[in-house]
């Protein structure tokens, strides 16, 4: 999914600066003066006239338990600007809620991924039944041109929310704890998923078939949002200069890669005739 914003940006070519790798921690900005960015350490990264959120990592309460914030980055800032559209805004992307998702990702040696290439299916989509007794939600399977095999197994909600501190310790979000994540912890919820794959797939696959080639534990605490999403009419807040979207929007393909596809189509149309106006 990431070669379609590669995609994006390419079409884009010259016209567009990119810069990434640095988290965003602080926001300012003044009613007629630019945003600025800032990191941890409020050195500033970046000014811009508009800013436009594409996660609600900001602006979202969550990013208190997370990273133990005091409060979401753009709260103080909407308080000082005082703009009512953007005060909804914000009490809206609180409101809005999230599940989790744990997923288990194994990289099988070529000389034991046989068996999987072999696999009639390469996405399994779990009934509710099946997610109940198993705890998982969806097998996906990608054979690689060098003959192994990636293996990436999706636990259900409630799984999840059972594991909801376990974090892999390979995540963005361990990389900005202050201590490391328990590797015990880490373990025992990787053994748990990977002995209900062996479960699943036991008719199929033995466990000699697992090899013992890397396996990992990616934990998304905001995997899927739930609705209702941000109103379409707050995406944009002119007074404020800044935009909202992604899969937290309401509209079609809400909480997915369509949803947040079309709202950002949505908002660079409003924020383009904004500017146009202007
Ligand atoms: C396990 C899992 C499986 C999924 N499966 C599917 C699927 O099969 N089909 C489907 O349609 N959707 C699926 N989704 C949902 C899909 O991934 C999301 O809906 C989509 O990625 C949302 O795109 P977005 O641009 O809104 O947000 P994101 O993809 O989250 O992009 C936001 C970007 O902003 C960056 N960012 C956020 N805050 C900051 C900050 N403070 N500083 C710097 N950078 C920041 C983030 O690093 C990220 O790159 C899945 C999600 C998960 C977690």
């Amino acid at each position: 999914m990431d070669q379609l914003c590669q995609g994006l940006l390419e079409l884009a070519g010259g016209r567009v600066e990119l810069r990434f790798g640095t988290l965003v921690r602080h926001l300012a900005v003044t009613p007629t003066g630019p945003w600025q960015l800032l990191d941890d350490g409020q050195q500033l990264l970046d000014e811009a006239d508009w800013l436009v959120l594409s996660g609600t990592l900001l602006a979202h309460p969550r990013s208190q338990q997370l990273l133990g914030w005091e409060e979401p980055p753009l709260q103080p800032v909407a308080r000082s600007l005082g703009d009512p559209q953007l005060t909804e805004a914000m009490a809206s992307i609180a409101a809005l809620g999230y599940e989790p998702r744990c997923v288990l990702l194994l990289l099988i040696d070529a000389s034991r991924a046989d068996h999987w290439r072999k696999l009639p299916f390469r996405l399994l989509e779990f009934q509710p039944a099946a997610r109940q007794r198993w705890g998982l939600e969806r097998l996906a399977l990608q054979p690689l041109e060098d003959g192994r095999c990636a293996v990436v197994v999706h636990s259900t909600d409630a799984f999840a929310s059972r594991h909801l501190s376990v974090y892999g310790a390979g995540s963005a979000i361990a990389r900005l704890q202050p201590t490391q994540p328990s590797g015990e912890r880490e373990q025992a919820v990787i053994a748990e998923l990977t002995a209900a794959l062996q479960q699943v797939l036991k008719h199929w696959i033995s466990p000699c078939d697992l090899g013992d080639g890397p396996s990992k534990l990616m934990r998304w605490g905001a995997a899927f949002a739930q609705p209702p999403g941000l109103p379409a009419e707050l995406m944009l807040c002119p007074q404020s200069r800044i935009g909202f979207c992604g899969d937290g929007l309401e509209g079609p393909g809400f909480g997915r890669v369509e949803g947040a596809l079309l709202s950002g189509e949505r908002l660079a149309n409003r924020l383009v005739s904004t500017l146009r106006a202007h």
